[in-house]
Parts: C-alpha cells; structure tokens; sequence
C-alpha cells in the first residue's frame, strides 16, 4: 500500500469545485464513503465563472518565451490582457520569479507533453463522469477556434501551433469570405479563423454543471459538509481528517482540491508550495442579438467568448493582485469595450461581471498525487487556465490512486517533491 492508497475509510475530500467534486464522485461510484467539504455552495470558485470550453487542445502555458518583453506594453494597453495590483507585487515576487523562469521552449515543452494526458479526451471524460446525471445534458460539443487578426499573427505563434501539431492535435485555417460564413457577426477586422478539427466542447453554464454533479455525489449517498476547513488533524505523521468551522471529521484520506486558496492549506501542514492565484474576469451579457457558432479564443485580446444558455460569457485575462482583493474595474471595462469591437451592433439588456482565480503553480503543472511524508494526504489543484478541461480526468487519477488501482497516467511529473 502506498502513502495515499486506503483500504476502506472515509474520504475527506476539501474544495468542491470541478476536480473536487469530480474525485468525490468518482471515489463514491468506487463505493468509498466520502465526505465534501466547501465553505461556499459547490460550484463557487473558479469553476463557477470560466469560459466553459473543454479545450483538449490547451497544451500551452501562458509562459512562453519572448513573454518578458511584451509584459510592459501589455500593461499599458488600455484594452490589454495583463493587470496588477502593484501593491501586491512584493508578496508575489518570489513566484513570479519561479514563473517567468519556465518561459522557455523548454517550459513550454515539459508542460505540453504533461498536459496533454490531462487535456486529451477530456469531452468523453466529462461524459462519463456526467452519465446518468442532470449535468450530462450541459455539456454540448460546441467547435472550439482562434481568432486573428490575420493570418501573419496566426503563424507568429510557430512553437504552440508546432507543438499542437507534435501531439496529433489537428485544426483547420479559414480566411476571409471563409471567416464571415462560419461567424457571421464577427468584426471584419478578424480574417482568420482557426478552428481546432480535434474533439471540443462547452459546459453550457459551468457553475449549474457543477452543482448538478454535486447533486448527483449527495444522491448517490456522499456526504456535502458546507464549512470551511481550518487544518488538519494529525496522529504524528498521518493524516487523520479536517479540523472545520462546523467540528471535526475523522477521515483516513484527505484529498487537498482547494483550487487557488491549496497552498494557505498546507501552510498548515509546513508544505511549501509555488501557487498563485491568476485572477481572472467574465462579463455576462443577457438577452443578447448575436450567438456564435463557436467558443472563440479572441487571441489578441486573450479572452474567450462562448455562447452559453441565453447569454453570451466573454471570459478570460490576468490580473496579479493576491486572493482577498476586490475586484478591480478596470478588466470588466475591458471586456465590454472588446465585446463591442468583436461584435459590431451588438446589443444587450443586462450584464453580469465576475471575478475568478486560477489556481497558477509556479511551473504550470497542476499538484497531484500522495505526499511523502504525510501519510493520508492526496494534492489534486493547480490546474491553471484548464481545470475545467482537466478535472474529470484529474478525479479519476486520484481517485484510482486512493482505491489502489494503479493510475493509467503516470503521476511523477506531478508530485508535489519536485519543489522539494
Ligand atoms: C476567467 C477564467 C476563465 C477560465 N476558462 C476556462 C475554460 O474555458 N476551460 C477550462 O478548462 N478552464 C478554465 N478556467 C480555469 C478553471 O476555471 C480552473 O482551473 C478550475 O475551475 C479550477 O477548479 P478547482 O476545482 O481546482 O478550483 P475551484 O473551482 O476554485 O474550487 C476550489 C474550492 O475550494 C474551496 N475552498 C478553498 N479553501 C477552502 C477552505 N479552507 N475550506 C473549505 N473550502 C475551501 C473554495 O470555496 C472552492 O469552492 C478559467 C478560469 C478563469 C478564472
């Protein structure tokens, strides 16, 4: 048996968003008696407000190389994708560090070949964690693109599409009249459209999503603790169960799927993990007149539109400021004035905006996996831009890890000992 595998105990699994809810559900249909446990209502966090693609094709990590130099006049693009609380640049400088030291083709590279077994395959995922349940009929196989400018800024991004191509994951280019055919009411300034060939889907509303699987979890007999988690207990080494606002819970596995807020976690524990949050926004706009045919990736923007249950959700940039700011104004203003650009004529009777937070390891490799050391403690966060593509696979890995079945995804590139 190794640290993680339990033979027959509760499961405690802390966070109850995608790859939360996700492992709990798994761990239950494995027959585990498992306990979820949220300080908010399932759904809630990052989960709750992302742009809803299942993008099978994310391979590539925001640090790319050349990144360094195109920071400053992101910053000072009024309409840019890139924000920061400068107050809080001091406390996030030791992570940032660690971040822009992996903007190599190196980086880039390790991260891809690792996503990809996450990424891959992840709508037939969903639709089997999703069988037999309300969520299934959200997930809709909605064709996933890139929009350019032009074909020139397409082709400038040689080592991402390059190594799409490496892992097998087919797209293809349209031009001009091509683009107007496929999106009617997108701006003329967008004459390339590059819609990615490989399996592709949305959430329609993530957030119902996950609350129709946590239904499903509570249904099926799993129980859904709502408190918030305030350490663990502890039998010398071992892991015993949470200590939470709402009392104990004894537990003979832990699993950590706090998303963003892991690492104030296993502060606790003195594990030491390199997370960051990504702040990330939405705009909402209801009774909207235009509905694309795809999710789209505005790439110049770095923001994605998707066409959800009467509304259309533009989602995306980053802002470095910490996890208990408020939200800034300025990214919402942002992806109002590029709805207007994208969508000429566009008209709305309501908006809704939101603030999210991506939970950014410093290496762009989600946490996964036992913990040497700690027996009874599971990681399973840091999914970045892509824990809703990643979860369903994510609750399976750690799932079969828990009931010692060996997982069909090596989980070493992972392991938390690689900051060690
Ligand atoms: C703007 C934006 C757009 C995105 N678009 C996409 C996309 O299109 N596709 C995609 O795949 N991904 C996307 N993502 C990323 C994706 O949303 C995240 O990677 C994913 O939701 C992370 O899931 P999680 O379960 O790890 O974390 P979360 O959903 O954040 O869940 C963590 C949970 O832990 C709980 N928690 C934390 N601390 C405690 C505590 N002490 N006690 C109790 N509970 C606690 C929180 O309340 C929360 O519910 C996007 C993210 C953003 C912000």
């Amino acid at each position: 048996m190794t640290s993680a595998e339990s033979t027959s105990g509760t499961v405690a699994v802390i966070g109850a968003g995608i790859v939360g809810v996700s492992t709990a559900l798994r761990l239950l249909r494995h027959g585990r008696d498992v306990v979820l446990v949220d300080r908010l209502e399932p759904g809630e966090g990052a989960s709750f407000g992302n742009a809803g693609v299942l993008a099978s094709s994310s391979i590539i990590p925001v640090t790319v190389p050349g990144l360094m130099t195109k920071v400053p006049s992101m910053l000072l693009d009024p309409l840019g994708p890139l924000y920061l609380r400068w107050s809080y640049l001091p406390r996030m400088a030791p992570w940032l560090l660690k971040y822009l030291g992996n903007a190599t083709e190196r980086g880039v590279r390790h991260v891809a070949a690792n996503m990809a077994p996450l990424v891959a395959d992840s709508l037939f995922e969903h639709l089997r964690l999703a069988e037999g349940t309300a969520a299934k009929a959200r997930i809709k196989t909605v064709p996933y693109a890139f929009v350019f400018p032009d074909r020139a800024a397409f082709e400038a991004d040689t080592l991402g599409w390059g190594l799409r191509k490496e892992h097998d994951i087919p797209w293809e280019v349209l031009e001009g009249d091509a683009v107007r055919e496929a999106e009617p009411e997108l701006a003329p300034k967008y004459g390339c459209l590059v819609r990615l060939a490989h399996q592709h889907g949305i959430i329609d509303v993530p957030g119902d999503y996950i609350k129709d699987l946590a239904r499903a979890f509570a249904d099926g007999g799993g129980r859904i603790v709502t408190a918030g988690v305030t350490g663990f207990l502890r039998d010398g080494e071992r892991i015993t169960g949470l200590a939470t606002e709402a009392g104990d819970i004894d537990a003979e596995t832990v699993v950590v799927a706090a998303g963003a807020w892991s690492a104030r976690l296993l502060k606790t524990l003195g594990i030491d993990v390199p997370l960051e949050t990504e702040r990330g926004y939405h705009i909402e706009l209801h009774g909207v007149s235009v509905k694309p045919n795809h999710a789209m990736m505005v790439a110049d923007g770095k923001f994605v539109v998707t066409p959800m249950r009467n509304r259309l959700r533009l989602a995306g940039l980053v802002e470095f400021g910490g996890l208990d700011a408020p939200p800034s104004p300025a990214p919402v203003k942002t992806l109002m004035k590029r709805a207007e650009i994208i969508f000429p004529g566009l008209t709305y009777e309501s908006t809704t905006d939101w603030l999210g937070h991506r939970p950014a390891v410093a290496d762009s490799l989600p946490v996964m996996g036992p913990v040497d050391g700690h027996p009874g403690l599971v990681l399973a966060f840091g999914h970045h831009h892509v824990g809703l593509t990643s979860g369903p696979r994510t609750g399976r890995l750690i799932a079969d890890q828990i009931v010692g079945r060996t997982p069909n995804v090596d989980l070493t590139p992972y392991d938390v000992k690689r900051f060690a």
